[in-house]
């Protein structure tokens, strides 16, 4: 891309200014300097032709220079960012008549030509004004185009006869109105659009949250925890970064909603992701697995560090309370896993199963690391009594079966 000269942006900066939103704004006001630029080579030559006295054409010049101007100080200050047209459609556009009807006071016989500047003005206007102001803004048009009709006749009736004047109204402010109603249906169609355009993205939204979210806790599904994981373990993989899962299950959950109903088994699921949410890192993911299960994704930290944390939520769930049941209070139990160099993520998550199996069936409210390297006696982690190792989780497991 060719390097603007140095110059240029400062310049543009002063005259746009940098915010983008507002850029676009004074760009358009700037874009309807074109009209303008019509109206001042029609004034000029009008007034070069003898047409218009140079009084009346420097008195049209200043009037619509006065009007541009205001129109972009508003704009370029931010005065009216916060309005709801932050272009000043509507008025511009009305003041741009105005402008066109003092023009054809004054323009003598070429006065025919100021309907073409009320036409630009209106199809101009159209691609942002709502349809009733469009319809308001012709009727504007159609009302002026009658008082500047009368003034004329009732100033000079001898060269601006009745028929003239007719004529003018008739036909001017009938072109006005049928180009102001398809001006409207311009803007119905622009509007209808817009509205399908933004019902569309609302939709996708709907869809692309019910795709992945769990509704009731407002947690990853399933499903998207499943390509967070797979991400996860590729990028791990490829780096050699840590990262430990955890399955969470509840602990005797069917007795809570047994004893107490599902409602209050719902308020206890929603309640147990807050907590989580509470308790761990940004970075580390919690997705509603099934039922009453939950799957934890922890990055960059070890299976000791994952603990930590896993503990931590254990004892935050302890004191988790349901303020329609005082008293009930539930736990829960969890099979934590750290990748392992080429691990798939099947085999990661049926580690973890594992070490849950082995927590349920060490007496729950507990958290086990499956560790891979079998240690032989294996024997419960001095520092941490619920770390054991996959020997002993197969010992269970055959102990179960
Ligand atoms: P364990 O300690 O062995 O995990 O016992 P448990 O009772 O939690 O295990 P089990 O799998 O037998 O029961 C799980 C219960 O979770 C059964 C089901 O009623 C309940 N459950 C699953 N999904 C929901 C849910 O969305 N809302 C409520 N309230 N309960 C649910
Ligand atoms: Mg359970
Ligand atoms: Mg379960």
């Amino acid at each position: 891309m060719p390097q603007l000269p140095l110059w240029i942006t400062p310049l543009l900066d002063a005259l746009l200014g940098r915010d983008p939103r507002r850029r676009r704004h004074v760009l358009f006001v700037l874009a309807t300097g074109q009209l303008y630029a019509v109206s001042l080579a029609v004034t000029l030559q009008s007034a070069s032709l003898g047409l218009l006295s140079t009084t009346l054409a420097h008195a049209l010049v200043v009037a619509s220079f006065a009007v541009f101007l205001t129109v972009y100080v508003l704009v370029r200050s931010g005065w009216s960012a916060r309005l709801v047209d932050p272009v000043l459609t509507f008025p511009h556009a009305l003041a741009c008549v105005a402008l066109c009807m003092a023009a054809y006071l004054c323009l003598g016989s070429q006065r025919g030509n100021v309907m073409i500047l009320v036409a630009q003005t209106i199809v101009a206007a159209m691609f942002r004004l709502r349809p009733q102001q469009v319809l308001l803004l012709g009727c504007a048009s159609v009302l002026m185009l009658a008082l500047a009709v009368t003034g004329l006749y009732h100033h000079d009736p001898q060269r601006y006869t009745a028929a003239i004047g007719w004529l003018h109204l008739t036909v001017g402010g009938a072109t006005i109105l049928l180009l102001s109603l398809i001006a409207k249906w311009v803007a119905d169609i622009r509007v209808r659009m817009g509205r399908q355009a933004r019902d569309l993205q609302d939709a996708l939204s709907t869809v692309q949250q019910l795709a992945t979210t769990d509704m009731l806790t407002g947690l990853m599904n399933r499903r998207m925890m499943g390509d967070v994981l797979e991400r996860e373990i590729r990028l791990g993989h490829r780096h050699g970064t840590p990262l430990c899962v955890a399955l969470i299950d509840i602990d005797h959950f069917k007795q809570v909603n047994d004893r107490h109903g599902h409602a209050i088994g719902d308020a206890l699921l929603q309640q147990l992701a807050d907590t989580a949410r509470k308790e761990l890192r940004q970075v580390d993911q919690l997705a509603r697995w099934g039922g009453e299960e939950f799957l934890l994704m922890l990055p960059n930290v070890s299976a000791t560090e994952a603990g930590v944390a896993l503990e931590r939520l254990r004892l935050q769930v302890r004191r988790m309370t349901v303020p329609e049941r005082p008293g009930l209070a539930i736990s829960i139990s969890a099979g934590l896993a750290q990748l392992q160099p080429d691990e798939t993520l099947d085999d990661l998550l049926e580690r973890a199963d594992t070490a849950l199996y082995a927590a349920k069936r060490g007496g729950r409210d507990r958290w086990v690391t499956a560790v891979v390297e079998a240690q032989p006696g294996a024997t419960p982690s001095p520092d941490h009594p619920m770390l054991i190792d996959l020997r002993s989780v197969a010992r269970l497991q055959g102990d179960g079966a």
